[in-house]
Order: structure tokens, then sequence, then C-alpha cells
């Protein structure tokens, strides 16, 4: 484990406004003033149901998007400039896939600095208005914000406060993306910081902050230097606390893979990838946003059609490029217009090969099993 603190934002502002007292982004201001990086990277809110990406260097408009948005379900390693030095504010899968692409150099490491963010999940922003609108009556207009908070989901309305135990939402049909109730990773250890609220002491406006590499060291010295952030070390108690919520996390990550893959007949499982891959209408939506995906226009898969078989070799071939590489993100689940389970289905895969290689995408450099990463991105 790194070095462990409880940090926040010296001006009070940003302390106040922002998650988890502002550390992340008096951090971030901090990188851009002592030119550690020449922009940053970061999520815009439009209102509760939409977030964009954000690339500034503009310490007021980092400012107004201090605080965390659950439905916006991006993959910000997509976003990132080629050749420039950027702060990104990532989740355990946007770091995963950033140390995905870079293996297959689509983005060069040094030059990103990762500000991890600790993730329970993200919502989907339609099915999340149907949810304020079918299990609380609201108009989506009317919502001030959404929270997730020791197991409950809170809405603030403009008519006042609504919640529901997560479990009961999301045995409703609502909640977090099904990738996200599985993903088993909360805390980006892949990261150069992680930060979160797990091991805050109650009632502190501050983040728990995890100095992982040397990057995050200088990322932290930074905030120091220009006086943007205030600390204290993490006590014993503070790191138990983290990890035990780290755990049960995981524990609950893990129940919802087993639920949701007992749906599938293991004796039968060939039936299960038929029928559902069988759907495909060839869009090519699942490659385009898939982060880990470096070929491009000329990728062998997107010659391969159905041709008379009921799983098309794009599928096929699909699945044997990602098997080694699929960290799980959710984006090709998220744009499939007929709903097929691609996530579910290459993390069957993904894990089984974790299990077999002992090889886990996106947590370090070394080279995936099955393939060689060629200059250019192409494997
Ligand atoms: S896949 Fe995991 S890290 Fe990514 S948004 Fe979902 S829960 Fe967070
Ligand atoms: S296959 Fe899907 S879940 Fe896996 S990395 Fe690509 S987009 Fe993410
Ligand atoms: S997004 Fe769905 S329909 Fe489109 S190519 Fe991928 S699997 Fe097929």
């Amino acid at each position: 484990m790194g070095k462990c603190y409880l940090a926040w934002a010296k001006d009070p502002e940003i302390r106040q406004k922002g998650g988890s007292g502002g550390f992340v982004t008096a951090t971030l201001l901090a990188a851009l003033k002592e030119g550690l990086v020449e922009r940053v990277l970061i999520v815009r809110r439009i209102d509760e149901f939409e977030g964009v990406p954000l690339l500034t260097d503009d310490p007021e408009e980092v400012k107004s998007c201090s605080s965390a948005h659950l439905a916006a379900p991006l993959n910000l390693s997509s976003y990132i400039p080629p050749g420039e030095r950027v702060a990104v504010t990532v989740k355990p899968c946007d770091a995963r896939a950033i140390i995905e692409r870079s293996k297959r150099r689509q983005i060069d490491l040094e030059d990103i600095y990762m500000l991890g963010l600790n993730c329970g999940g993200t919502f989907m922003p339609v099915r999340t208005m149907e949810a304020v609108s079918d299990l609380f009556g609201l108009d989506p207009g009317d919502v001030l914000g959404f929270e997730v908070s020791k197991g409950k989901f809170f809405v603030e309305a403009r008519s006042g406060t609504y919640t529901l135990p997560m479990v009961e939402l999301e045995r409703m049909g609502y909640g977090r993306r099904d990738p996200c109730r599985y993903c088993n990773i909360n805390i980006p250890v892949m990261a150069d910081l992680a930060c979160g609220d797990a091991g805050v002491p109650p009632g502190m406006r501050a983040t728990f902050v995890e100095i992982l590499t040397d990057k995050g060291d200088e990322l932290f010295e930074a905030g120091i230097k220009t006086s943007m952030i205030e600390f204290e070390e993490a006590g014993k108690e503070e790191i138990e606390t983290r990890v035990r919520t780290d755990r049960r996390m995981s524990e609950d990550a893990d129940m919802w893979w087993d639920e949701l893959s007992s749906m599938i007949d293991e004796d039968d499982h060939l039936s299960y990838y038929i029928n559902e891959l069988g759907r495909c209408i060839h869009c090519g939506s699942c490659k385009i946003v898939c982060p880990v995906c470096a070929c491009k226009d000329d990728a062998k898969c997107l010659d391969m059609g159905r041709e008379g078989y009921r799983i098309s070799l794009y599928n096929l071939i699909r699945l044997f490029h990602l098997m080694d590489s699929c960290i799980g993100c959710g984006q090709c689940e998220d744009v499939c217009p007929v709903d097929i389970p691609l996530t579910m289905i290459h993390q069957r895969f993904e894990r089984r090969m974790e299990k077999e290689l002992g090889y886990r995408p996106g947590f370090e450099m070394s080279k995936p099993p099955l393939q060689e990463p060629e200059p250019g991105g192409k494997v």
C-alpha cells in the first residue's frame, strides 16, 4: 500500500463545493499552475443526467466541474489528446483502458497523470430519468441531484428528498449499469493517486488519498507547493475502514456476477453465445467505442460478415482479440442497439483467461499473453 492521507482543498469555497472536500479539484489546479500538465481532462456536468468530457487549461472551468457525476458512463481514455501532457480524472476502468492503450502505442503513459477516483458504478442517463419518474413520480427536470450513500439511492428534488435501498432499486431493473454491478475493482490502484470517500471519518470534508507512483507524489507535492491542499496522515482505523469498504464492495460485485451468470446454462453455454451474438446487426458500434481496440478502419473483423454462420466472424474475432484485453468497462454494451450483453460475454472469456494465465489487463505494462502489440497498434 502507498502513503495514505486525508486531504482537502485549502480554499474554503472549493472545499465546500467540491466532492469530498475538493482535493481532486485543488490538485488539478495545482498541476496546471506548476506546469506539470498543459491541460486537464475532466467531466463537465450539463445537468444531473448528462456529463461530457472537457479538456481545458482554464482554472475557472476546472472549478466549475468539481462535483462527481454518476450518470456519465464515459471512458475518458478515448479523449486523451496525443502528444500532450494531461492530468485526467480516472475511474478504475478509465485507468485500465489508458494502460492497455499505452501498450498498443495509442497513448504515451509518460505524458499522463492519472488522478484515480474510487468507483462504485455509473448509471445510464435515460434509465435513471425513468427511475425517478417511475419510482418517485418526479419530473426529471425537477431533480437537483442524486447520489448513492451507504447502500441507498438518494434523489434531491425541488419537492424534497426521496430514497430507496440500492438492492431494491436494482432488483426492479434500475440503478447501475450491469457491467458496473459486477465490476469488482473499486479503488484505482493502477492510477497515480487513488482518491475517495472510503475511510474518511463521518462529517469530515476530506478525501482519502493513496499515493501510488512517483507521478502521484509529484501531484501531491504540487498541491503542497502551491498551497492548494491541506492534509494529515491517515490513521490505522481510517486505513482499515477503507480496506473493509473495498472488500465489501468487491464481494457485492462478485455476488452480482454469480447472479447474472446463473442465468446462463453452463451445460449449454454455446447456445447462449449463439442466441445472443446471432442477434448482431453488424453496426460496428461496439468496436468503435471499445477503448482497448486499437485496430482502425482496416481491422480484420470489419471484413467478416455473417456468411451463413449464426455467429459472425466479426464477433468471433473480437472475442479472440479481447480475451486477454477486455477491462470490463461496459462501453460496448451501452451502445449495442439490440442489447446484446457484450460485456458479460467478453468478461466470461477474459476472467477465464485471467484465472488460467494469471494475467490481468490494465494493471501494469506487461504484454498481453495472446498478442504482441505491433508498432502502430495493430495486433
Ligand atoms: S466498470 Fe467499474 S470502474 Fe468502470 S464505471 Fe463501472 S464500476 Fe466504475
Ligand atoms: S469489449 Fe466492451 S467491456 Fe471490454 S473493453 Fe471493449 S468496450 Fe469495454
Ligand atoms: S453493437 Fe451490437 S449490433 Fe452492433 S456490431 Fe456490436 S454486437 Fe453487433
